[in-house]
C-alpha cells in the first residue's frame, strides 16, 4: 500500500493549510483537511495541533477508509471519523475542509439552518445548508454520523458551537465551498440588519441554478 502514496498529495493538505489561514477561515491549529486519491482509495489528512506554517508535507497522515494509519510520523487530526465517514458516505468527495469561520458559525450556534441567498451558494453548495444535529463532541465518531446527516447532498454543514465543514469533488472547490458559505452567511447578517424581506429562491431557479453549474460554467473555457 505505500507504493500507492503520492507526495503532491501531502503538498495539497500543506499548501490548503496555509491558503485556510490566509483567507480567515479558521484560527490557530484548528480546522483541518484531508483529500482522498480516487485511484488508490488513500486518504492523506492534516496532522493533529499543528502550527499550518509548520506543517511539511512529511507530517500529512495517510490512512485508509478504515481509518487504519498507512503512513505518517505525526498522530493525525482528532477529525480523522468525520473527514472518512464523509468519504465512506459521498463518493462524488475527493476533498473535506473543515473550518472555524466567524459568520457561518453563528448559525450553527443558534442551531438555525442558513438558506441560500446568493447565486454563487446555490450553484455550488446548495439550497439550504442543515445545522448537524444533536450536538457531537469534537473528535468524536458521533460528531461524524451527525456532521454526514446534516450534510446529505449538499457540499456544507454546519456544526454547532464548533464550525463548518465543506466538501468538493476536489481541493479546489472544497476550499471554494469555504468561501462561498463565509460570503453567503455574512450577507444573510448584513441584510437582516437592513430589516427589509430577504428573498427566497424559487425552487425552479435553484434548479436552473444548479444545472447550469453542473453542466455549462466554465465548461466552454476550461484549459483556455
Ligand atoms: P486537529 O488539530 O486535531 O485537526 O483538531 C482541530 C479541530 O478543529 C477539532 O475540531
Ligand atoms: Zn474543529
Amino acid at each position: 500500500m505505500k507504493d500507492k502514496i503520492k507526495e503532491s498529495y501531502r503538498q495539497l493538505i500543506v499548501d490548503t493549510g496555509i491558503e485556510m489561514l490566509d483567507k480567515g477561515i479558521t484560527v490557530g491549529t484548528w480546522g483541518n483537511i484531508s483529500a482522498r486519491d480516487p485511484e488508490t482509495d488513500l486518504v492523506y489528512i492534516s496532522p493533529s495541533g499543528m502550527d499550518y506554517l509548520s506543517i511539511k508535507a512529511k507530517h500529512v497522515v495517510v490512512m485508509d477508509l478504515n481509518l487504519n494509519v498507512i503512513d505518517g510520523e505525526t498522530e493525525p487530526s482528532i477529525e480523522k471519523h468525520m473527514h472518512i465517514a464523509v468519504f465512506n458516505t459521498r463518493k462524488d468527495v475527493n476533498a473535506v475542509v473543515h473550518t472555524h469561520p466567524v459568520y457561518s458559525s453563528a448559525f450553527g450556534t443558534v442551531e438555525q439552518p442558513l438558506p441560500g441567498i446568493s447565486e454563487d451558494f446555490i450553484q455550488i453548495v446548495g439550497a439550504e445548508v442543515q445545522v448537524a444535529r444533536p450536538y457531537a463532541l469534537p473528535g468524536t465518531a458521533e460528531l461524524g454520523e451527525t456532521a454526514v446527516a446534516g450534510l446529505g447532498d449538499n457540499n456544507a454543514v454546519l456544526l454547532p458551537g464548533h464550525g463548518a465543514l465543506l466538501v468538493g469533488t476536489d481541493m479546489k472547490m472544497a476550499l471554494k465551498v469555504s468561501l462561498v458559505l463565509e460570503k453567503n452567511a455574512q450577507i444573510y447578517l448584513y441584510a437582516k440588519m437592513l430589516g427589509g424581506d430577504i428573498r427566497a429562491f424559487k425552487q425552479n431557479e435553484i434548479d436552473f441554478m444548479q444545472d447550469f453549474a453542473r453542466n455549462s460554467y466554465g465548461k466552454k473555457n476550461k484549459g483556455a
